[in-house]
């Protein structure tokens, strides 16, 4: 099988060798690339997490196809220079191995690759995270109520959020958490904006901090479990002079 892919997980298997996670146009696939651990191995440098390649995969004698060569095209090297770039990257890969599991993962793909494009070359990037989440979260076909409330579907005074009841809520039917107005049409740009504009908007910082809880909120809250990269994260996050 000729494809092309990004691997969203790189792991250690037997002797020198790694075990991939790719994610193709096609769905996601999980690859041996054997001897790949050695730096002279023609598959080492396209079994690097991050990596975007042209990639042959061959049916070997095991459970799993075998990665028979892999032409890089992106490596994303510049996330490896800020150790909080890489914080996010991995957390955004582990995110596509959990939701970008159907047979159709063309626009998850696009997707990822555009966000660590931005993720390597913008110098204001913290946003990219809820971002990632929400936009993930719609291509995925859990995309919350923005524009109308949750419960009665109403398009007046929209103030609220609740992961629980799909998005936003009214305020005649309360619950879920208050938020600003901004962070919910953010919030709808991020789910509904065309691909080739979704990356360019802004918030201010506090808007930023709001849209982070609510984003995060809604996704754990769709997924039911928490990410193991998340924690690292949010220490990350939350102590950036420690960087
Ligand atoms: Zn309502």
């Amino acid at each position: 099988m000729e494809t092309e892919g990004l691997i969203i997980k790189s792991t250690k298997y037997g002797e020198g060798s790694r075990m991939l996670s790719i994610l193709t146009p096609q769905g996601k696939v999980e690859a041996a690339a054997n001897g790949a651990n050695s730096l002279k191995s023609r598959l080492f440098a396209g079994s690097q997490l991050f990596c975007y390649s042209k990639i042959v995969l061959k049916k070997g004698k095991g459970r799993l196809p075998y990665t028979s060569s892999c032409d890089v095209v992106e490596n994303f090297y510049g996330i490896r220079n800020d150790v909080l770039k890489v914080s996010l990257g991995v957390y955004f890969c582990e995110l596509l191995g959990i939701v970008a599991v159907g047979e159709d993962t063309e626009r998850e793909l696009r997707f990822a690759l555009n966000t660590l494009h931005m993720l390597e070359k913008a110098e204001d990037y913290t946003y990219l995270k809820p971002l990632f989440e929400m936009r993930l979260m719609s291509l995925a076909g859990f995309m919350p109520y923005g524009e109308c409330c949750g419960i009665c579907g109403g398009r007046e005074r929209l103030n609220r959020f609740s992961a629980e009841k799909g998005g936003a809520l009214c305020d005649k039917c309360g619950g879920g958490k208050r938020v600003s107005e901004a962070t919910l049409e953010a919030i709808n740009y991020i789910c509904t904006a065309p691909d080739k504009l979704v990356f360019s908007f802004r918030v201010s910082k506090e808007v930023e901090k709001e849209l982070c809880q609510v984003c995060e909120e809604y996704l754990l809250y769709q997924i039911e479990r928490t990410p193991s990269k998340l924690q690292y994260l949010q220490i990350m996050l939350d102590n950036p002079q420690q960087l």
